[in-house]
């Protein structure tokens, strides 16, 4: 990754025109490859762990194109490696694909369900002279393949075909130990392409399979499972990321020399997405799991989609991003604050406006009566008047951010300080007179005079106020909450590198828990309704954009109506920095 080239996005937004449509798109025109016919992709993750933004990336391409020819797209779980494959990321991979709101109908697939289409094919391409089982040790077969030099030719290689067809016969039945024998693709020792030079094709595996069982103990190579399985299921284009390009002359002698239903499949091949300061890869992911670096797949923190979610990210935002960073043929890093841009932006529009303080301090209105209390309307959201409004209260006790007191301002302090006049949001002026300290020294409790004939925030007689609008809260009409303030997870920016060691470039204060917040008392009766949702952590929390301080969602593992949680989703653009 550390020769790749970091990519200006704009340079990139070439939705309406990208390679892949326009391959697409002359192949399915007059004189085309598939002139006339279905546009037909698939998606075919491995189910060995969760999705991750990366996927996103592929998945959308896939799902996307599909779309816009008015075609269709498969999901098929590729689950022709019998050793790290479960069930549990089979219905969690299923559940991010629907969240983002794309669907396969009646098109899911498993790669395992054609082992036996798979065998006849290999059986087909022995009896044509085109396959040889051969017992070179993997080492053999490394020296043998001449990474160095050219290539030997396998002792094996012009084994009669009945020989081969009676040992890849005994290969299946179990009969031949795990490492001894392997069934390859004769094609061009002296291929330029080592992905060329007698491929393996199937190899023997003594182990339990995640939904074959022990049927199988021979398991087609994904060079030559993969090919077939877009071939049976009449893909036309076969879209990839980059490291299968050399692969592709591969798939193309695979889909040409066994016998296929339909037409043969096109791979087309575009650029992985990596983000700066993360990993996207799921070997990684696992081990920060493992490893307990995080809480889960679904940490906050991590780039999976039910990470991104549970942080409060909306599929619109991901799919936006995905749209913008575009098709790109040439690798690329993109910053991390792309992606949180894209879900401010969306925030922005649809997240419902709330004071919540984040870091409490005392604030009392010395002049307001004792005992009494105001309701004032706040709207929901500035940008969407069809969003309503809200209550709040005030009283002579309120809370305020202990950052918006200075006894001495500094220069441009327009916030809280001794003689200075501000707006609280929604309701009245008031002036700074003075504070209350402890026997340290920190300042306990604000004071302040309002202005009553200023209610709504503007002074009866005009006078210019060039204070701040502050953010509080009612201390008689809110609850506290605990509150999570997430950083990068790696401190370097590219910690997939391949020379590095991620797990040494970990950030060790990526995770920010404050105690104490005050947020809206309203907060409860959300809680309490998503609470009694049933697929919690598939769906979005409730989310809110805390003025001035940020946007925020429920956390939706840990938060509950007796215990609020919040994440913080991303800061607010022109947030104050504290
Ligand atoms: P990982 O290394 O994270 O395990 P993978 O490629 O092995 O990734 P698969 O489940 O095989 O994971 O991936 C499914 C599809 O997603 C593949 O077609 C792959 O090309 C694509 N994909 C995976 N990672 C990325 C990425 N970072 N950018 C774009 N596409 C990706
Ligand atoms: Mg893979």
């Amino acid at each position: 990754m550390s020769e790749e080239i970091k990519v200006d996005v704009t340079e990139e937004v070439t939705e309406n025109t990208n390679f892949i449509y326009n391959f697409i798109k002359d192949d399915i025109s007059e004189d085309g490859q598939f002139e006339g016919q279905t546009v037909h992709t698939r998606f075919p993750p491995e189910p060995n762990g969760y999705l991750h933004i990366g996927h996103c990336k592929a998945l959308c391409i896939d799902f996307g194109m599909a779309e816009r020819f008015n075609g269709i797209c498969n999901l098929r779980m590729d689950d022709t490696n019998p050793a790290k494959e479960d069930t549990e990321y089979v219905d969690a991979i299923k559940q991010d694909i629907h969240w983002l709101g794309f669907d396969w109908g009646d098109r899911f697939f498993y790669g395992s369900d054609y082992f036996e289409k798979d065998y006849e094919l290999a059986v087909e391409l022995i009896k044509k002279g085109l396959a040889y089982v051969c017992e070179l040790t993997p080492e053999e077969f490394k020296a043998n393949r001449g990474d160095t030099q050219t290539p030997a030719v396998s002792p094996y290689r012009d084994r009669p075909i009945e020989e081969n067809l009676a040992l890849f016969e005994k290969m299946r039945n179990g009969e031949v130990e795990e490492g001894k024998m392997t069934l390859r693709a004769k094609i061009d020792l002296a291929s330029g392409n080592f992905n060329m030079r007698d491929p393996v094709i199937y190899r023997i595996r003594f182990i339990n399979h995640h939904r074959q069982g022990t049927k199988w103990c021979i398991f087609p190579m994904y060079d030559f499972a993969h090919p077939i399985q877009d071939a049976l299921e009449g893909i036309t284009h076969s879209l990839c990321s980059l490291e299968y390009e050399d692969h592709r002359p591969l798939y193309d002698w695979v889909v040409t020399n066994v016998t296929i239903p339909y037409h043969k499949p096109r791979q087309i091949e575009f650029a992985r997405l990596g983000i700066d300061h993360t990993v996207l890869s799921k070997r990684k992911l696992r081990k920060l799991v493992e490893e307990k670096y995080v809480s889960g797949w679904d940490d906050p923190r991590m780039p999976t989609l039910c990470g991104l979610r549970r942080r409060g990210y909306t599929a619109a935002s991901i799919r936006n991003f995905c749209d913008t960073i575009g098709v790109a043929k040439s690798s690329n890093i993109i910053e991390f604050a792309e992606l949180e841009r894209c879900l401010r932006d969306d925030l922005n529009l649809t997240a419902e406006r709330t004071m919540a303080v984040i870091n409490p301090v005392k604030l009392t209105v010395t002049n307001y009566p004792e005992g009494k209390s105001e309701v004032f309307e706040v709207e929901n959201n500035p940008l969407d008047p069809s969003a309503g409004t809200h209550e709040i209260t005030f009283s002579r006790n309120l809370w305020m951010e202990a950052d918006d007191f200075l006894e001495e301002p500094i220069p441009k302090y327009k916030r809280m300080y001794p003689g200075n006049e501000v707006r609280l949001k929604g309701t009245y002026l008031v002036t700074c007179t003075g504070c209350v300290k402890d026997e340290n020294g920190n300042v306990v409790e604000v004071l302040c005079e309002y202005d009553p004939e200023s209610r709504g925030g503007n002074p009866a007689d005009g006078r210019k106020v060039k204070g701040a609008t502050l953010h509080w809260i009612d201390a008689n009409n809110c609850v506290d909450a605990e509150v999570r303030v997430y950083d990068n997870l790696f401190n370097d920016p590219a910690p997939d590198a391949a020379d590095k060691d991620f797990l040494a470039c970990m950030n060790p204060d990526s995770l920010q828990v404050i105690n104490n917040c005050k947020v809206e008392k309203e907060m409860v009766e959300i809680a309490r309704k998503f609470d009694q949702m049933e697929n919690r952590t598939g769906v979005n929390a409730p989310t809110f954009q805390f003025m001035r301080v940020g946007f925020f969602c429920l956390d939706n593992r840990d938060s509950s109506a007796d215990h609020l949680v919040f994440n913080r989703s991303v800061s607010l653009k022109d947030g104050f920095k504290k």
